[in-house]
């Protein structure tokens, strides 16, 4: 059942070209609704809703229908009547992104694809290490596969029981295991995707050389749904590690992590697959709000690494650890150190760093900044952007932590003690920009791993250079000439 739908009026303020907009009748409603059958056209407010609304709650669109294709021919359905009458389509995975970008604007001009029916595991195939997933898929249930055919996808994100493959490509997520095995780009080698013009480009390509002209896929990953929809991927599988050793340890000061890390790097190497950090205040967050947390020590430490150490093979991890491990207490690079000896210690480990980025909304407002800044700067950036934020609200408490080894921090800043949320959140861009300004300074970048969406296009187009900005919107233009695809996000 289709429900009467009145397009909403442009609100100033919102990133849409009001020369773009179309509104979108009942009866075009209805012929997108026939492309996937009733009850996957979602028109009613009530059913809609968990599509609408982000994770922090900092972005609610509207839609005039949310559709759930349940194959490729119907995506490419979509698509080319969406071409054909100048509708927006907003593809959405797993409705984990934190930029905006998988949410509709508020004026109801857009359709949402949802790809969550698109969820069948094609083909494992253990001899080349491939796994074929569809675009709904959940990297949950990607890890699972592999694992249970004795291979590993290393891909890991806090929220990966709900992002979804396609999303984790339209963002080139990041997370825990960057450091040894890359980012979602390098866990790709093909891609699948229906394009604007409504064709599919087929590359599920499972070579691991190929070099014949431009890499499509690497365009579509990252492109954040502007230039197409991912219906499947071809990811790459790595051998299951057999020999896992996870430490968590108390440090003094940033430096003194940097200098940890870089002793673990040179003494293991590649075996190296995590380097997280974690200040004392987020530890209290996580022990004050996740159930089942237990501080591993006794004593406090200002600031907490997370770190693990992996190989297919136990060539003597843990004794070679052991060594690293007194030589860093010897040089006071760690105060405490806590060797997981059993499996559910490891998870508990894990949990102190991946409920981090859920507890801090019950200390109340926070303001976030996913940055990056060559390693060696990193001790410095927290410093200074520390301090800087504290000038510009007195009682804001910096909750710096993430991956070390890749230069991401996750600079967020909760509000004071006892504040007006509302007006500590209304500082949100001021804030961005006096942090993403020290950012800059140390050579970084304002998006390391959550992309630009609609929270930080306006930023991109300020800080990213003419002739790489004509060069994107060049590619834009030529692939998507009606811009229907995701418009208003990235660029
Ligand atoms: P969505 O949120 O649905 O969409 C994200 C973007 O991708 C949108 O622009 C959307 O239009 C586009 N898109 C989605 N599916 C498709 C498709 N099939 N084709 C084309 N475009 C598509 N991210 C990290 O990188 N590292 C982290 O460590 C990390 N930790 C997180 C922890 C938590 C608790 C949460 C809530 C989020 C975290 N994220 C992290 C962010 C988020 O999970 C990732 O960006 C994830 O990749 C988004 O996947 P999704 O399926 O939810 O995509």
């Amino acid at each position: 059942m289709i429900a009467g739908h009145v397009p909403a009026p442009y609100r100033p303020g919102m990133s849409r070209n009001l020369d773009t907009l179309k509104t979108i009748d009942n009866d075009l409603v209805s012929r997108f609704a026939a492309i996937v059958g009733d009850a996957h056209a979602l028109t009613i407010p009530d059913d809609q809703r968990p599509y609408l609304i982000e994770w922090r709650d900092r972005f609610v669109g509207k839609t005039p229908v949310v559709l759930r294709p349940g194959s490729v021919s119907e995506v490419c359905a979509i698509v080319r009547l969406a071409g054909e009458t100048g509708t927006g389509l907003v593809p959405q995975g797993g409705n984990t992104g934190l930029v905006g970008g998988q949410i509709p604007f508020e004026t109801g001009t857009d359709v949402v694809v949802s790809l969550t029916r698109l969820n069948a595991i094609r083909d494992v195939d253990t001899d080349g290490n491939t796994l074929v997933a569809e675009a709904g898929v959940t990297l949950q249930a990607v890890q699972d596969a592999a694992a249970a055919r004795d291979r590993f996808y290393p891909l890991s994100l806090a929220s990966e029981g709900s992002c979804q493959i396609g999303g984790t490509l339209a963002t080139n997520a990041g997370g825990t295991g960057v450091l040894a095995y890359g980012s979602a780009r390098d866990l790709c080698l093909g891609i699948e995707a229906v394009m604007p013009d409504g064709r599919v480009y087929d590359g599920l390509n499972r070579l691991r050389k190929d070099n014949t002209g431009y890499d499509l896929k690497d365009l579509l990953i990252g492109s954040e749904g502007t230039l197409g929809i991912i219906t499947a991927a071809v990811l790459k599988l790595h051998p299951k590690p057999n020999a896992i050793e996870t430490v968590f340890a108390g440090v003094e000061t940033p430096d003194k992590a940097l200098s940890l890390f870089n002793r673990l790097r040179e003494a293991t190497g590649p075996m190296l697959t995590a380097f997280e950090f974690i200040p004392r205040i987020g530890l209290d967050y996580v022990l004050r709000y996740a159930p089942g947390s237990r501080d591993p020590f006794n004593d406090r430490h200002p600031w907490y690494a997370l770190i693990e150490v992996s190989s297919g093979v136990d060539h003597g991890l843990r004794e070679r650890l052991e060594t690293t491990l007194t030589e860093a207490f010897e040089t006071g690079e760690i105060s405490d150190a806590a060797l997981a000896e059993t499996e559910s210690q490891r998870t508990d480990f894990w949990h102190l760093r991946t409920m981090l980025s859920e507890v801090q909304r019950y200390e109340g407002g926070s303001i976030k900044h996913d940055v990056s800044v060559p390693v060696s700067h990193v001790p410095a950036f927290i410093a200074e952007a520390s301090e800087a934020v504290i000038e510009m609200v007195p009682g804001a408490r910096p909750v710096p932590f993430g991956h070390l080894g890749d230069g991401n921090v996750h600079f967020n800043v909760s509000q004071p003690v006892g504040a007006d949320r509302p007006a500590f959140l209304a500082r949100w861009e001021e804030m961005n920009d006096l942090v993403h300004a020290i950012v800059l300074k140390h050579g970084g970048s304002i998006s390391a791993e959550h992309g630009i969406g609609r929270m930080k296009r306006n930023e991109l187009a300020r800080v990213k250079s003419p002739v790489a900005l004509d060069l994107m919107r060049a590619i834009k233009a030529a692939i998507d000439p009606k811009g229907i695809m995701n418009p208003g996000k990235l660029l």
